[in-house]
């Protein structure tokens, strides 16, 4: 069986400031440290899965500028399928400029770049391959009509997708969602999809059913350092967080996505591989950076035994 994962989706480079408070308006502040890392939604993703062993092509576009050979060197590094990895011309990269806490909790700004330059026609490119993948990531840093018409193929030819809608877009279309096999939201962006509150996790239930109402096959709700939920039409059940000490969460909802795809890919059940992925998420809050984070199958094992 072929267990290939294709991630369509953004790369970014990211710039980590680590700070004591957040800075007020007007105000400047000096931080004791900085790093800069690869980023973005779906880079972070394909890693994750990579990392753990998963083979994985990315369908991305990268700037026309400095950072553009870096993305790439880094995803042949990571062992990741670079054949439909794009160039956009006269682009900028796109970059995620990071403030960090010293509790972990995390502030982000996303320049889009020549993530926006990811269109449909390059999805429809890139289809011969993706239709032959065992699973689709999705995030929501590309435009929407690249990330629908990924959605409308794989319908029509029963690949299955996984849409994380990160960050929170005001304008998507859940109408355009119909036929989606998981989609992965976090208790904000779940709130904005339904127009539903999420305070409490009865709320967060009766949101995501109405999601599963709508055509959405399944749907998981990652809640932080609670852990996740899963709903199907079938019934929910809770995915228990694994206690760690966190240091820096920026990535955790990336390394939960990309590693529960290889598990899930790879023939474990949804609610095994969530568990397994919970753990692998749990063990990248307790490292510093993004795709820094994220441990090798080595490591993992590991940090499991
Ligand atoms: P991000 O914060 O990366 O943008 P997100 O909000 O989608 O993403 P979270 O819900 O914060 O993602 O985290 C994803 C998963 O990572 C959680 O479902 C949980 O399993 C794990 N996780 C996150 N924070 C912690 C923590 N403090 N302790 C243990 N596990 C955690």
């Amino acid at each position: 069986m072929d267990s290939r994962i294709g991630v369509v989706g953004s790369n970014n480079v990211d710039l980590i400031t680590y700070i004591e408070r957040m800075p007020k308006p007007g105000e400047t502040l000096e931080a004791p440290d900085f790093a800069m890392g690869f980023g973005g939604k779906g880079a972070n993703q394909a890693v994750a899965a990579a990392r753990l062993g998963a083979q994985v092509s990315m369908v991305t576009r990268i700037g026309d500028d400095l950072f553009g050979p870096q993305q790439m060197q880094n995803f042949r590094e990571n062992g990741i399928d670079t054949t439909h990895v794009l160039v956009a011309a006269g682009k900028p990269s796109g970059v995620a400029p990071i403030m960090v806490r010293p509790d972990g909790e995390n502030s982000i700004l996303i320049v889009q770049g020549a993530n926006a330059a990811l269109s449909p026609a390059d999805v429809d490119a890139a289809w011969d391959m993706l239709a032959g993948c065992r699973l689709i990531l999705l995030q929501l840093e590309v435009p929407l009509e690249t990330v629908y018409r990924v959605i409308e193929l794989a319908v029509r030819d029963g690949v299955a997708t996984i849409l994380n809608p990160a960050p929170a877009a005001p304008g998507l279309d859940l109408a355009r969602l119909d036929g989606l096999t998981f989609l992965a939201p976090n208790e904000p962006e779940l709130a904005m999809l339904t127009g539903m509150p999420t305070g409490t996790e009865d709320e967060t239930l009766a949101a995501a059913q109405t999601l599963i109402s709508r055509g959405i096959g399944q749907v998981i709700v990652t809640l932080g350092g609670r852990g996740a939920l899963l709903v199907t039409g079938q019934g929910s059940e809770r995915i228990a967080p694994v206690k760690v000490k966190p240091v820096d969460t920026t990535g955790a909802g990336d390394a939960f996505l990309g590693s529960f795809a290889h598990f899930h890919a790879a023939g474990q059940p949804v609610a095994e591989a969530l568990a397994q992925a919970a753990r692998y998420a749990a063990l990248s809050v307790t490292r510093r950076g993004t795709q820094t984070s994220y441990a090798d199958a080595e490591a993992f094992k590991a940090f499991c035994d």
